[in-house]
């Protein structure tokens, strides 16, 4: 079908945060818009990725702070909550959230063709039925998906992906979780919360090696003590099935060792969705890992198309999506922007959670830079005392000669929505002195920003000197 009568300013290929924020973004730029999404709006990060892991993560923690409140294991072992319930409460949630994205969309009058999209040759979209859409600009966000890891046996029905593992009917009574990345740790901590016997097996030295290096030691530390095993340094060498459940073989060079579990989960990393996009036709360069190259600009090698999200490579965050599709949007609408990642949030919904903005201590000692640092425990904090939530710490690296705050690294209760004050803080370039000079509310967890940038200068209140 041919249908060269509709032309657009600009079309947005995929439907997650960098795509529907791309198309809204435009039409707010007083662009014609069209958009394409073969499944739901919202993307992998409000229907299997940010939102349904986050709600299971809510209710894991609950489960979490009942059992340490209590002392024992009486709430989990006498199934004292409803896995089913929580399951349909988080389908709930994400149901909500697409209809709100798809109710805004429709508000700023996007065209929205739903199924398969193409792209051949700039300036033109393929529909779902062969039809054709002109378009100035094209915007590909087609996003990420899960990659099994090339292990024997991974094939299994019980090898989940992240997206499997969402959608457990019940809760495995052990799980092997391949991959000590954010969503390996992530899903650690919901499953070991809900009562199963949970073992991480990471490659690396280190979880999270880019990281703090306090944080991810913390963070290990932390979730042993919740009862999580993990092994780092040891690769999967082979799954096999084992009565409903698998065997997994590991270990290093020297030494193998087997585990069992009910589930595995492998979360070792996505891939690119370029299914849709001929990137020979195109001539559109892809960088060394397969993912579509695209400048700070979010221009790609071809004219006219830009790319940004998951597609990418780069972040993939969904605040990482957002950002590059305000500066691609920017840039194809008469502007001229980069995007910047100096500032980009890091957070881990794990049980303890992290948060982490700018350099991490390692960093600035490979580079030489002369930094001063401010380190405060949570349970010097009124409000995490009378919370009972005590685990964790606040550090704040600054720049030795002039205080300028470089980093901000956070283990502990509400660490996410703490990394904020930071994030302006260092958005601003805002020094410890400056921070300390503030009047904050007393008495909220968010004392421990300000208590930690006076411990970079030696005149913590309620904490010891750190060094
Ligand atoms: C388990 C999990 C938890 C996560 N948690 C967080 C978190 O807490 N915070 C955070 O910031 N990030 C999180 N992420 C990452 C986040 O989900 C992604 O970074 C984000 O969704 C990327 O957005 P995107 O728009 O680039 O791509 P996607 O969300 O992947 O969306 C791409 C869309 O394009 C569509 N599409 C692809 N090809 C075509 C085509 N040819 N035609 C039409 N449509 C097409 C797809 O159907 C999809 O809907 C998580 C990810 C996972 C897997």
């Amino acid at each position: 079908m041919n249908n060269r009568n509709e032309t657009y300013d600009v079309a947005v290929v995929g439907g997650g945060p960098g795509g529907y924020s791309a198309a809204i973004r435009a039409a707010q730029a007083g662009k014609k818009v069209i958009l394409f999404e073969q499944e739901k709006l919202g993307g992998v990060c409000l229907n299997v990725g940010c939102i349904p892991t986050k709600y299971l993560l809510e209710k894991a923690a609950l489960v979490d702070r009942i059992a340490r409140d209590t002392q024992n294991n009486i709430f989990r072992e006498a199934g004292l909550f409803s896995w089913k319930k929580i399951q349909s409460g988080k389908d709930t949630a994400v149901k909500k959230l697409v209809s709100g994205v798809e109710g805004i969309v429709a508000g700023h009058k996007i065209k929205i063709v739903k199924g398969h999209a193409k792209v051949n040759r700039a300036g033109t979209v393929e529909g779902p039925n062969g039809e054709e859409f002109l378009a100035d600009s094209i915007i590909l966000a087609t996003g990420s998906r899960p990659v099994m890891p090339p292990i024997p046996g991974a094939d299994n029905p019980n090898v989940l992906d992240s997206s499997g593992a969402l959608m457990q009917g019940n809760i495995p009574r052990s799980l092997v979780i391949i991959g000590g990345g954010v969503i390996g740790l992530e899903f650690a901590s919901i499953y070991g919360a809900m009562g199963s016997e949970v073992t991480v097996l990471e490659m690396l030295p280190a979880l999270l090696p880019n990281e703090d290096s306090d944080l991810s030691l913390a963070l290990r530390q932390a979730m042993e003590k919740r009862g999580i095993h993990i092994h780092i340094g040891v690769r999967v060498e082979e799954i096999t099935p084992d009565g409903d459940g698998c065997t997994v073989r590991y270990g290093t060079n020297d030494k193998q060792k087997t585990i069992t579990a009910d589930k595995i989960l492998a979360a070792v990393g996505r891939k690119p969705n370029l299914e849709g996009i001929d990137v020979s036709a195109l001539g559109l360069k892809l960088d060394g890992k397969g993912y579509i190259a695209a400048n700070k600009r979010q221009e790609t090698s071809v004219p006219g198309i830009y790319a940004a999200g998951d597609v990418t490579g780069g972040w993939q965050l969904a605040h990482a999506a957002y950002a590059e599709a305000d500066t691609a949007v920017a840039n194809c609408t008469g502007g001229s922007v980069e995007t910047s990642y100096e500032t980009i949030p890091r957070c881990i919904y794990s049980l303890p959670q992290l948060a982490s903005v700018g350099a991490a201590e390692q960093q600035l000692k490979e580079k030489n830079i002369g930094y001063k640092k401010g380190v405060v425990p949570y349970m010097s904090n009124g409000k995490a005392i009378v919370s009972e939530e005590p685990e964790g710490f606040v550090k704040i690296l600054c720049a030795e000669k002039t205080g300028e705050v470089l980093g901000v690294h956070m283990m502990g209760s509400h660490a996410t929505e703490l990394l904020s004050p930071a994030l302006v803080a260092m958005n601003m370039h805002a020094t410890v002195e400056t921070l300390a000079g503030m009047i904050f509310p007393h008495p909220t967890l968010s004392e421990l920003f300000k208590e930690a940038a006076m411990a970079c200068m030696d005149r913590a209140l309620h904490s010891k000197p750190s060094r």
